[in-house]
């Protein structure tokens, strides 16, 4: 039933369809452990013989609630979530490459996930190559080493918006026998799910638009079951080997097509604890039973916005994947056909200057350290998510020092353009 569901129907009902006489909303299992009648049945749990709720930090129901109900969006084979987007990133990444490993990732990434890979992931050993987001397949190809074990790439970048072209990258991916992570937070499931492009694993800063109210910060890792890890047992020894820790299990074995996904539950979060709070998946949750209606008005804002800007003198240029004249509309066209996000990126006149002026005198668009929440809001990324970055890291990145994000809200169009107006005349 849940398969043939709609995209909006998954957003309000998947992942908890209660029994007679349970309650309609998935409750907050505001707990840390759960009760057994005896120890031998909870020792089964401790050696995955048996699926069940002992501890929060491995397993919680109100958050494997709202994992699945991510999971029925993305169209994966099972999912979990993290207590933020980096989280997600770094096991993402952790779970199949450790010293000695590299990874293949496009520069074109959000601030804190480029500096996890080039400086904290590098200090445990772990190598990264920086492809150009737009990089041929000759030369894509070309940053592959025999230790590769992933490529990486956002399918609509962090600040720059551009769109990845995820079928492309699969393909070479595959071609030399690694797995695709996206990140797809900026378009969501309801504008592109890249598992039906090739991609293998999905991850999420789910603080941005599937919370979509700003309250709490959290990210999700989405196993697509589509990648054989058997199939390179020599490269994937995490997932293909006997693991310790538990007697010998070989998650290949165990969980087929799941395999990565046990391994993150059991060994990542068993070793590294990254989960949310129950309470702060409920509020994911309660944000994503109205993530289609939001992402519609989102992106009809954004639409009428880019356009206001396009054609504003003080304005020398603008970014958003659906203006025709932008040199991402075609990918765009094809893996956003009913939309990207609500983020547009331009620059204002004048330079870096200008742009912080510009930002002081805006009233109704805030000045905060967050996108895509209900509320409009701009940042300067040059100053500060990207402000670690050397001039040409920024550039690779497609950050310039007048760039402005402007993460358009569901206010009123009309309000929002009055706020930008005011603030152009003032620069
Ligand atoms: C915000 C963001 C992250 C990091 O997520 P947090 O929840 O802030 O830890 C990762 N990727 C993208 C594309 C983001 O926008």
């Amino acid at each position: 039933m849940a398969e043939t569901w709609g995209l909006g129907t998954r957003c309000v009902q998947s992942g908890w369809q209660p029994k007679n006489g349970e309650p309609r909303v998935v409750p907050i299992y505001q707990s840390t452990t759960f009760k057994f009648d005896s120890a031998e049945q909870m020792g089964r749990l401790f050696d995955l013989e048996e699926a069940g709720y002992f501890y929060t930090r491995l397993a919680n129901p109100t958050n494997d609630a709202i994992a699945a109900r991510i999971n029925a969006l993305e169209g994966g084979v099972a999912a979990i979530l993290t207590s933020s987007g980096q989280a997600a990133s770094f096991y993402a990444i952790t779970n199949i490459a450790g010293t000695g490993d590299h990874i293949v990732a496009s520069a074109a990434l959000y601030g804190g996930t480029f500096n996890l890979f080039a400086n904290s992931l590098k200090s445990f050993g772990i190598d990264f190559t920086f492809v150009p987001n737009n990089a041929s397949d000759t030369e894509l190809s070309a940053a592959f080493r025999p230790n590769t074990k992933a490529v990486f790439g956002e399918s609509l970048t962090n600040p720059s918006l551009e769109v990845l072209d995820i079928e492309r990258y699969a393909a070479v991916a595959h071609a030399h026998g690694v797995p695709l992570i996206v990140d797809n937070t900026f378009p969501t499931p309801i504008f592109c799910r890249p598992l039906e492009w090739g991609a293998d694993i999905v991850i999420h800063s789910t603080s941005k638009y599937f919370d979509g109210h700003a309250t709490s910060v959290g990210g999700v890792i989405v196993d697509g079951g589509s990648f054989d890890w058997q199939a390179h047992s020599e490269r994937f020894p995490m997932l293909t080997r006997p693991e310790d820790t538990y007697h010998g299990t070989n998650f290949s074995e165990s969980f087929g097509n799941a395999a990565y996904h046990a391994r993150l539950l059991a060994v990542m979060m068993r070793d590294f604890g990254a989960i949310p709070s129950p309470h702060n998946a409920f509020l994911t949750g309660l944000g994503i039973e109205t993530l289609h209606l939001r992402m519609a008005r989102h992106v009809e804002n954004a639409r009428q916005i880019a356009r206001y800007l396009a054609g504003h003198p003080n304005v020398s240029w603008v970014r958003f994947p659906e203006l025709e004249t932008d040199d991402q509309y075609a990918l765009a066209r094809k893996y956003l056909p009913n939309g990207s996000c609500g983020v547009v990126s331009f620059g204002v006149r004048g330079g870096r200057e200008a742009a912080m002026r510009f930002m002081d005198a805006l009233k109704l668009c805030a000045v905060v350290t967050h996108v895509a929440d209900t509320r409009s809001s701009v940042i300067h990324p040059a100053s500060t998510t990207h402000r670690q970055m050397s001039d040409s890291e920024l550039k690779a990145a497609g950050v310039s020092p007048d760039l402005v994000r402007l993460s358009v809200g569901i206010e009123d169009a009309v309000d929002i353009i009055a706020d930008i107006e005011q603030a152009l005349s003032i620069g």
